[in-house]
């Protein structure tokens, strides 16, 4: 089964920075095995584009967020045919950040999911519980209520992210994950959902990457911090493909 490698470069990377970034990646896989999908900021998405089509790659690009609105008054919105359009395949969709720092609801997240796959294009629809709510043993119910509300149909991803494993070098057991994952598949199996794609995100480094990606449940990870350094990047590349 093809993993899938999802880089978040959130924030990071201008269009100077992302393309002295992919000068310095071994980006010809070495196996099949594996898909890698490129999320930068929306600036550098189209200089992303025409490198990765340069450089005859097989890598994919995605986005971070888009607009549940197909056009019009939206300032400062990008829309999903916008991003189909600069060659996107992929958008990621309900990340913590945007939760939080954003306010978006579950509601918002499957409005968006929506656009994303009428264009064409397959979200990866982030769902995580909080620290606070994995001590309290409320993960599961938790990521039931984000699943439920914002996952609109079987074409898509789902990301895993607990919520304090984010940024932090904190990453559940091996067994939690599984768990979690099964707990996960589960609720779209009830929903009617087969099939999804559940993706691993949180503080995935070199060293935690084959483990994490050697459980038949988890079908890829989402990177972040590890995915805008070269070197971390590099030695990722590495892990999964030789
Ligand atoms: C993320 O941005 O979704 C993420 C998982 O970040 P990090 O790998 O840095 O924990």
């Amino acid at each position: 089964m093809t993993k899938f490698i999802i880089c978040n470069w959130k924030m990071n990377l201008g269009n100077q920075d992302s393309i002295e970034f992919l000068n310095q990646i071994e980006m010809k896989s070495l196996n099949n095995d594996h898909q890698f999908i490129i999320c930068p900021p929306y600036t550098s998405l189209g200089l992303v584009a025409n490198n990765l089509k340069s450089k005859e790659s097989d890598w994919h690009l995605g986005a971070q967020n888009c607009s549940d609105q197909d056009k019009g008054a939206r300032t400062g919105d990008i829309s999903a045919a916008m991003l189909k359009d600069l060659g996107c395949n992929y958008t990621i969709l309900g990340h913590s950040e945007r939760r939080q720092y954003h306010q978006e609801s579950n509601e918002s997240v499957k409005g968006k999911a929506l656009k994303v796959i009428t264009h064409g294009m397959i979200p990866i629809i982030c769902v995580g519980e909080t620290e606070e709510d994995y001590i309290q043993g409320k993960t599961i119910d938790v990521l039931t209520e984000q699943l439920s509300g914002s996952v609109p149909s079987n074409q898509c991803i789902v990301a895993y992210e607990p919520v304090w494993a984010i940024g932090t070098g904190k990453v559940p057991t091996i067994k939690e994950i599984e768990t979690v994952h099964q707990s996960i598949d589960n609720v779209m199996q009830d929903l009617g959902f087969l099939n999804i794609p559940i993706v691993y995100g949180g503080s995935v480094k070199p060293d935690n990457i084959n483990q994490i990606l050697s459980k038949p449940t988890v079908s890829g990870v989402l990177i972040g911090g590890a995915s805008i350094q070269p070197e971390s990047m590099n030695a990722i590349i590495k892990e999964v493909c030789l």
